[in-house]
C-alpha cells in the first residue's frame, strides 16, 4: 500500500496543530498534515493563502505560535534552520553572484569543512544530476534562467538533507522550460529518494509533480490527497473550483435511493442523475460539479445517457489540443464542454449558433454540500 494508506507507516514529517500569527493577523490556522518519506508533497494555494510561511515553519526561518513539528521522530518545534535535517530552496536569486557555478555549489559543504577531494566529488556529481557538467566555470549572470534554477537545486541537494523544502522552485522559469523542469524534478528526487515539499501557486505544477498535495486557503489545508483523488473527489466547492475548471449545479437533493440520486437544479432547468447515493437528506441544498471533459456535446439525443439537455453553443475556443465551447441551456446557464480535437478537419465541429444536446453519464458528478 502507498505510505498514506498504511496505518501502520510513520511519517516522516509531521505538523501538529501548528498555527503562525502576525500580530493579531493568522497567517497559519491549525494545520496538521502527515507527509511520509519519500514523498513530493505540493503545498497548493492562491497568493496569500500561509503556504510559504508553513515551509519557513518546517524550515525553522519562523516560529510557530502553537503546535509542532515533527521530523524523522524528532520535536523540532523551535530548533533553529541550521541544526535542522533539512535544506530550504529559494529562488534561483539566493546564488551569490561573485562566485562560480562550482564555488556555489560547494559553499555549503566548504563552510562544514568537509575535506576537498569529498567536496569535489560531490560538486562533480551534483553537477552531472541537473545536466550542468559543462558549466562549473561560469557566474550565475552568465547562465540562463533555467541554468540559474538547477544550480540552486544542485547548491540544495549537495548537502544530502533528508528533507528539501522547495518555494516555487520553478517560478522565474517560462511554460515550456517549467514544463521540462518538472519531470526533471520528478527524476532527480527519485532517484536521490530525498522527500520533497513543495510550495506553488501553479495547480498544473502540483498535479505534474505531486505524490499527493495539499490544497491551502486562508492559512488552512481544505483538502490533502493524490492528484487523481483531489481533482475527481473534490470534497468543496473551493477545491473543485480552484483545480482545473469545472461546471457548477446549484440544487437540492429530490430523492436519494440506495444506489442513485436525483438532485433538482432548477438554475439548469434540469434533474441531475447521480449513480451513487448522496449524504445528506432529501431537500438539502447541494452543487454538483461536472468537470467539462466528462459532458458529451451531440447533435441529437443519443437515448443512452441518464443526463441529457438542450442548449446552444455560444462560444468556442479553439485551443489546438482541444476545443472549450460555451453551451447556453434553455434556462440560460453557461455551461463549459471540453471536446478534444482528434480530426485534423475543422467540418463536422459545432459553431456558434448551433443546437447541441449535452450528455452524461450518472458518474460524472460530484455532489458537494451547498
Ligand atoms: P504568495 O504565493 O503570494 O507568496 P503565500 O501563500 O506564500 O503567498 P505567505 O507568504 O505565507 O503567503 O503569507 C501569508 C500571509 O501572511 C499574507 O497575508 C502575508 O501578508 C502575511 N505575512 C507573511 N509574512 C509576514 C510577516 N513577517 N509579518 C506580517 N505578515 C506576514
Amino acid at each position: 500500500p502507498r505510505p498514506w494508506e498504511d496505518p501502520a507507516a510513520t511519517p516522516f514529517v509531521r505538523v501538529e496543530g501548528v498555527t503562525k500569527r502576525f500580530g493579531s493577523f493568522t497567517a497559519v490556522q491549525d494545520v496538521s498534515l502527515d507527509i511520509y518519506r519519500g514523498e513530493l508533497f505540493c503545498l497548493l494555494g492562491g497568493s496569500g493563502c500561509g503556504k510559504s510561511t508553513l515551509l519557513r515553519m518546517l524550515a525553522g526561518f519562523e516560529d510557530v505560535s502553537a503546535g509542532r513539528v515533527i521530523i524523522d521522530g524528532r520535536d523540532q518545534t523551535g530548533v533553529p534552520p541550521y541544526l535542522r535535517d533539512t535544506n530550504m530552496m529559494f529562488q534561483s536569486y539566493a546564488l551569490f553572484p561573485h562566485l562560480s557555478v562550482e564555488k556555489n555549489i560547494a559553499y555549503g559543504l566548504r563552510r562544514e569543512g568537509l575535506p576537498r577531494a569529498e567536496i569535489a566529488t560531490r560538486v562533480t556529481d551534483m553537477l552531472s544530476l541537473v545536466q550542468m557538467q559543462g558549466f562549473a566555470a561560469r557566474r550565475p549572470h552568465q547562465l540562463s534562467g533555467g541554468q540559474r534554477q538547477r544550480v540552486a537545486l544542485a547548491r540544495a541537494l549537495v548537502k544530502r538533507p533528508k528533507l528539501l523544502l522547495l518555494d516555487e522552485p520553478l517560478g522565474a522559469l517560462d511554460r515550456k522550460l517549467r514544463e521540462e523542469t518538472q519531470l526533471e524534478l520528478i527524476k532527480i528526487q527519485q532517484s536521490l529518494g530525498i522527500t520533497f515539499i513543495v510550495v506553488t501557486h501553479d495547480q498544473e505544477e502540483a498535479m505534474t509533480l505531486s505524490t499527493r498535495l495539499g490544497v491551502m486557503t486562508e492559512g488552512r489545508i481544505v483538502q490533502t490527497g493524490t492528484p487523481h483523488e483531489i481533482y475527481e473527489f473534490p470534497r468543496s466547492r473551493f477545491v473543485a473550483d480552484f483545480i482545473g475548471s469545472v461546471n457548477l449545479f446549484d440544487g437540492r437533493i429530490a430523492v436519494d435511493g440506495t444506489d442513485s440520486a436525483t438532485i433538482a437544479c432548477p438554475g439548469a432547468g434540469m434533474d441531475i442523475h447521480i449513480s451513487h447515493s448522496v449524504a445528506g437528506t432529501v431537500g438539502q441544498a447541494v452543487t454538483v460539479a461536472i468537470r467539462p471533459e466528462k459532458i458529451e456535446m451531440l447533435a441529437s439525443p443519443s437515448g443512452t445517457r441518464p443526463n441529457a439537455v438542450e442548449g446552444r453553443v455560444e462560444e468556442v475556443a479553439y485551443m489546438g489540443n482541444l476545443s472549450v465551447y460555451h453551451v447556453r441551456l434553455d434556462s440560460g446557464m453557461i455551461v463549459r464542454v471540453n471536446m478534444s480535437n482528434r480530426s485534423r478537419y475543422d467540418d463536422d465541429v459545432p459553431r456558434p449558433g448551433a443546437s447541441v444536446v449535452l450528455e452524461w453519464d450518472g458518474s460524472a458528478g460530484v455532489v458537494l454540500e451547498g
